[in-house]
């Protein structure tokens, strides 16, 4: 094909866009192809066909559950400094040791955050450790004594997990339902750039970490990893603030951080100190946050962040040694800790790891679709607040049911020795010097169940108690993960993953029992553990070094690598990982890393809002009230006609003004005919304070008269220079400049730069490869 025919083709789509009515698209190279109406040109209807009357739209049917859909209720953050003739002003003055200052203060919040969250973890892991040898002294006694039967113990025991879920459950339901689950698909939404209310809020802190100590103690199949990075993230995002607003107090030392683009590289390092707080794994937390969380990366964010992850395992390492009586200890254990191993490994063993790591991909994948299908259920059935409390309660009381039924019939009695902890339940053991291995198991908190399926002997653990708990704890696990508590998974996968990690190699020895002293069933524990957490959450690269630097080996990075990449391998065969899943749930617009592939042939036309919205650089009150009453825009061109008289939409553009902004004008009252009023008292340092209120049009209150006559001059505060593209610009090029500089709005302009339409980033979020049968479906707006 000619050169001229390409761009003719490209034209030729540019000038006459036709939409057609359907929801779906053929997945094929052909420049011959029909799409959904990008965006709703009118507010009122939310599927709205624009120009083309020759096909009936097919009536959108919602089900619960379906993974294609995004919400209209979520708004987007913007990664893109807004610099206007404010900001200039404002370097002007403040010269350069104010960046000077800036970048000691990113430091001290890096610092805080490091510090408060491992503060928070180890109080969380030290109110776990107490609330739960509370809970085993009061069920002791009845579990000691033999001649009490079955149903006094079993009560009791379910008595005591409900009573800690209940109160959890509680907390989330009504006081925070955000808190709810374990925080990472938020957290990753946010570090995308969706703003989701009151996810990193000091309620939402308080509710989680509570939350958290509640379900642990409740004896749920939960772990606290994944809910300590949600807390990392709110506290970073606390800090950063400089403000509460619980208590109203203002930290003026922050200000300059008041905007997203400060603040989500604060909550990227937040997360980053959560993981290496709750695993003691610093580097690992740095990699999660770049693998799982942020979306946008440097170098100098890179070293920050390590920093702060140093200071939260550092912190975390003091008070916990001081709290196990070995202060200022600092190489004792983290939150988890798989304690330590001197694994040696052949190469021949490398297709057993693999192996292992596939199976993991299958359990994580049958785990994620079986708690993708419970979470559709819950949607349709479980929709009062009331039936979620009780469906915790119930799940609690099952797992107490389920734990001790168990414990009663296998009655696997081992000798109390030396070095045990306190977790010795008798549990109708004949003797009084015996404990009951399985009450144990389920006693004790999962991690330390973790910890002794790694390191107790060969043959401690007799196959069909190893199976039995497998089953078990898959189902419990699968269940509890979606209920209305704080709680997380990788803790109870490392758990599941261990006991048939173990299962695999002692079946290996019974078969072949000349090999039992070569195989260590603790090392196939480890691996089973790596590929189940590695089939659920599909992570490779901090997976591997938070499960090396918890277990203290790094020469088993190798074993840890191959099985993590064959359990991604074979769970993307069959769905995606379990956090991919829930936003999809959430319906978030989510930008993913690539855009959808073979999508070169679509263009800006085809995706923008051609029904553009703009103003001019002076515009009158009425006018700019008026706008912003009927459209929920956040985001407007600024136009410059060649004739007064013209359609505002055949404007030149010459800036971007945000919705916030104007809002603030008109709060402010920061009238053209008044500008020598306030032209010299606008300072940056105001849009900082303001940017913690976020104003609606409601609360704006302007009298007749100013709505009348006034008019606001926009150009000391807009973006003079927005990004903007060509409309002959293909999907790629859009998402590539949304997804690498944190777009939120993108004037499309035509060869005179005029603006011919608006996209956004759930515009292209919508894009999204469903692939069924050939053909790619796109996400709707609901
Ligand atoms: P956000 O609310 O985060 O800015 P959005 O996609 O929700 O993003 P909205 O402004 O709420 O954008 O409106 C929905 C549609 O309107 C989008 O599809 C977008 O393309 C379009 N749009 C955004 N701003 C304008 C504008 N100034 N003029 C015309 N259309 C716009
Ligand atoms: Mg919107």
């Amino acid at each position: 094909m000619r050169n001229d025919d390409f761009a003719d083709r490209r034209k030729r789509k540019s000038s006459s866009v036709t939409f057609k009515n359907t929801d779906e698209i053929r997945y094929t190279s052909s420049s011959d192809i029909s799409i959904f109406p990008p965006s709703s040109t009118s507010l009122d209807d939310e599927f709205t066909t624009i120009e083309d009357t020759t096909k009936t739209f097919k009536q959108f049917q919602y089900k619960a559950g379906m993974l294609n859909l995004i919400s209209k209720k979520y708004e987007s953050l913007d990664y893109d400094k807004m610099e206007n003739d404010v900001l200039v002003n404002a370097e002007e003055r403040e010269g350069y040791k104010y960046f000077v200052h800036k970048n000691i203060m990113q430091w001290v919040v890096f610092l805080l955050t490091g510090i408060l969250t491992a503060a928070i973890a180890s109080t969380v892991d030290i109110a776990i450790v107490e609330v739960c040898k509370v809970k085993y002294y009061l069920l002791d006694p009845y579990l000691n004594d033999n001649d009490i039967g079955f149903n006094k113990p079993l009560f009791l025991w379910m008595f005591l997990n409900v009573i800690p879920i209940l109160i959890g459950s509680l907390m989330v339901t009504y006081f925070e339902p955000i808190a709810s689950g374990s925080g990472i698909p938020l957290v990753k939404c946010y570090l995308n750039g969706i703003d989701l209310p009151r996810i990193l809020a000091l309620k939402t802190l308080f509710v989680k970490a509570t939350g958290l100590v509640c379900s642990i103690a409740g004896g749920v199949a939960s772990g606290k990893e994944g809910p300590m990075i949600h807390v990392g993230a709110c506290v970073a995002n606390l800090v950063s603030k400089g403000r509460m607003k619980f208590c109203n107090r203002e930290i003026h030392m922050f200000r300059y951080f008041r905007d997203d683009q400060e603040r989500r590289d604060f909550v990227s390092a937040g997360a980053a100190s959560g993981v290496s707080a709750a695993f003691g794994a610093s580097v690992g937390g740095v990699l999660f946050s770049l693998e799982e969380g942020a979306s946008f990366w440097n170098q100098n964010l890179t070293w920050r962040i390590f920093f702060g992850s140093v200071v939260s395992t550092f912190t975390v390492n003091l008070i916990l040694s001081a709290y196990y009586g070995a202060a200022g200890d600092l190489t004792h254990p983290s939150l988890i800790n798989m304690g330590k191993f001197t694994f040696t490994y052949q190469i021949s063993e490398i297709p057993i790891f693999a192996l292992i790591g596939s199976i993991g991909g299958v359990f994580g994948a049958l785990w994620n679709h079986s708690n993708y299908k419970l979470s559709v259920f819950r949607f349709k059935f479980f929709k009062k607040k009331w039936m979620k409390v009780t469906e915790a309660c119930f799940v609690s009381a099952l797992t107490a049911a389920i734990s001790f039924t168990m414990a009663y019939f296998t009655k696997q009695c081992r000798p109390i020795t030396e070095g045990h902890t306190i977790y010795t339940p008798r549990a109708f053991c004949e003797d009084a010097n015996e404990y009951n291995l399985i009450a144990r198991m389920w006693l004790q908190t999962p991690q330390a169940s973790v910890q002794r399926l790694l390191h107790d002997p060969a043959d401690e653990y007799p196959l069909i108690d190893l199976a039995i708990f497998t089953l078990a704890y898959f189902f419990l696990s699968c269940i509890t993960f979606g209920l209305s508590t704080s709680n997380g998974i990788f803790v109870p996968s490392l758990l599941t993953g261990a006991a048939w990690g173990r299962m695999i190699s002692t079946i290996f020895i019974m078969i072949f029992p000349d090999y039992k002293n070569r195989v260590d069933t603790g090392k196939y524990a480890l691996i089973g553990a790596a590929a189940h957490l590695g089939g659920l959450v599909r992570m490779t690269i901090s997976l591997t070094v938070i499960i090396m630097e918890t277990s203290d080996n790094i020469s088993f990075s190798l074993p840890i690598i191959i099985t993590l990449i064959s359990a991604k391998w074979t769970g993307d065969f069959f769905n995606e990982g379990i956090y991919a899943i829930q936003i999809r749930l959430k319906k978030a617009p989510f930008l993913p890393f690539d855009p959808p592939p073979m999508t070169h042939n679509i263009y800006a036309t085809e995706v923008m809002n051609n029904n553009v919205v703009g103003f001019r650089s002076v515009e009158t009150v009425d006018f700019l009230y008026e706008t912003l009453e009927k459209t929920e825009h956040n985001g407007f061109p600024v136009l410059e006609l060649e004739n007064p008289e013209d359609d505002l939409k055949y404007g030149k553009i010459v800036g971007l003004i945000l919705r916030d902004q104007i809002l603030l004008i008109l709060k402010k009252k920061w009238f053209s005919h008044n500008m020598h009023l306030w032209a010299g008292t606008v300072t940056m340092n105001i849009f900082r304070d303001e940017y913690l209120h976020k104003y609606r049009i409601e609360d704006i209150e302007l009298t007749f008269e100013e709505k009348a006559e006034y008019s606001v001059d926009f150009r000391p505060f807009l973006n003079h220079s927005p990004y903007t593209l060509l409309s002959t610009a293909s999907l790629p090029k859009m998402f590539r400049l949304f997804r690498a500089l944190g777009l939120r709005h993108l004037p499309i302009v035509n060869d005179s730069n005029e603006v011919v339409g608006m996209v956004t980033r759930k515009d292209l979020a919508k894009f999204r490869v469903y692939i069924k049968k050939g053909r790619m479906k796109l996400h709707q707006y609901i």
